[in-house]
């Protein structure tokens, strides 16, 4: 807990801090490098790995004095975020002095090797395998659906390496080199038309033993905390624009970055369901005066609010080391709730003009765009489904699905 005096004063030693290092015409390699020495780039980080072990509070106080200067952060976002959450609290120290500090600085860009074309849902039945060759391992298999690999150095992979112990027992979660030749990069095109996910193909691709994250074989344990903070991050609000304006060098470089950084996510927002557009259209279509549209708006807004005010209460009580864990999954499938019906309002609002996309239709095609996009909230980071279950399960205590998968992973039927 942190008292609003020393909100006060912290405040006062960001402002004095940023007067005196903050200048847009140091590069923006220069300044993260600044940013990363002095702990403001992270402040609940650690101490000893680039932080100022601030609580998250504070977190969001000097956020708002950075904004207020027209400072440029660290570039912890998208599966950076993932990457880091997972080794702060399962890495070793070599591998958080090696892997953290070029997160913060932008140097890396970092994706998800998880799901693969017969294990989605049923993430632990990976096939991706690792084998012990020498001091290292060799990676053969395919994984699919990974979001921004075709932009990442470095890659979270699960990848079997115990085929005789049960399904959760044998998987190790690595670190991969992305740029090397054993490893090949194909984009997917979606029904919206972007292309953020791609297929990787591994062919003799090669993990080092300093690229073990945790301990062997309890790759699972690592996997199930990204995938936890993957969960929560679906009660932030993205921003996909850089919002930092202003003359000088760094601020080109920094749109040019948050322009790469964020392609993959453009439509993001409309997967969202475009809830702060709702409003707007009602009182541009005339929709406003229909009572029966009017109830819906006040049904999503309702939902919307009620969700961040979760999202809000979970990140303070994670922080605090009160949650249980699964909590995320309940935000989860909030926004997939909200996202089906803001879809189905802006559907309402817009009426049969909502499939029209290209320059002339209504907001410029992204209506259209919501309608596609949505989909994808519900499957994204686990289904709805699995959701439900963890949700009963693990929260509420309820019986355990039937299992056909205990025995060694070797012997059960896949497919
Ligand atoms: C936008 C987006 C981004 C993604 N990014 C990444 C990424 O970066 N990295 C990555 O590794 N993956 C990523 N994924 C993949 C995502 O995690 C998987 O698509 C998801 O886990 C579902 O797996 P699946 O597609 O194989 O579906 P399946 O597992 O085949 O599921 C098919 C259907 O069966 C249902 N089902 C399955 N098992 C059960 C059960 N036990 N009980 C009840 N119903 C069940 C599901 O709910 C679903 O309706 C992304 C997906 C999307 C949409």
């Amino acid at each position: 807990m942190i008292m609003d005096t020393d909100l006060q004063s912290l405040r006062q030693e960001v402002k004095a801090w940023l007067a005196d290092n903050w200048d847009p015409q140091r590069s923006l390699m220069d300044w993260r490098i600044k940013l990363v020495e002095s702990g403001w780039g992270a402040p609940d980080w650690p101490e000893e790995f680039y932080g100022k072990n601030l609580p998250p509070a504070a977190v969001n106080a000097i956020a708002e004095e950075f904004a207020a200067a027209g400072a440029v952060g660290s570039a912890q976002s998208g599966v950076r975020f993932l990457a880091s959450a997972t080794l702060l609290e399962h890495g070793n120290d070599d591998q958080k002095r090696t892997y953290l500090r070029r997160i913060l600085t932008g140097e890396d860009a970092w994706c998800q090797l998880f799901s693969e074309p017969g294990s989605g849902s049923d993430l632990a039945g990976a096939t991706t395998r690792a084998d012990r060759k020498g001091d290292h391992w060799i990676i053969n298999g395919q994984k699919v659906w990974n979001t921004s690999a075709h932009h990442a150095d470095y890659g979270l992979l699960v990848a079997r390496t115990d085929w005789d112990q049960p399904k959760h027992k044998g998987l190790t979660y690595f670190i991969i080199d992305m740029r090397q030749p054993g490893v090949e990069v194909r984009q997917l095109k979606q029904m919206n038309g972007h292309a953020s996910f791609n297929e990787v193909f591994f062919t003799d691709a090669k993990v080092t033993d300093d690229q073990l994250v945790g301990t062997l074989n309890d790759g699972w344990q690592v996997a199930v905390t990204t995938l936890a903070y993957e969960r929560r991050s679906f009660a932030r609000i993205r921003t996909v624009t850089a919002d930092r304006h202003g003359d000088g060098p760094i601020y080109a470089e920094y749109a040019k970055e948050v322009e790469i950084a964020n392609e993959p996510y453009t439509w993001y927002p409309q997967r969202a369901g475009r809830v702060d557009l709702v409003v707007e259209r009602a009182q541009e279509t005339g929709a406003i005066d229909d009572p029966a549209i009017r109830q819906e708006i006040a049904k999503l807004l309702t939902l919307n609010q009620s969700a961040q005010w979760y999202g809000a209460r979970l990140r303070e009580a994670q922080k605090a080391g009160t949650t249980r864990g699964p909590e995320g999954s309940i935000s989860k499938i909030a926004a997939s709730n909200i996202a089906r019906l803001a879809s189905d309002v802006h559907t309402s609002i817009t009426d049969i003009d909502a499939m029209l996309t290209g320059p002339q239709s209504p907001r410029d095609g992204i209506i259209a765009e919501i309608l596609v996009s949505v989909p994808a909230v519900s499957i994204a980071g686990g289904t709805d489904e699995i959701q439900r279950n963890i949700i009963s399960e693990r929260l509420l205590d309820m019986p355990k699905e039937p299992r056909f998968d205990t025995g060694p992973f070797k012997d059960v039927k896949r497919n």
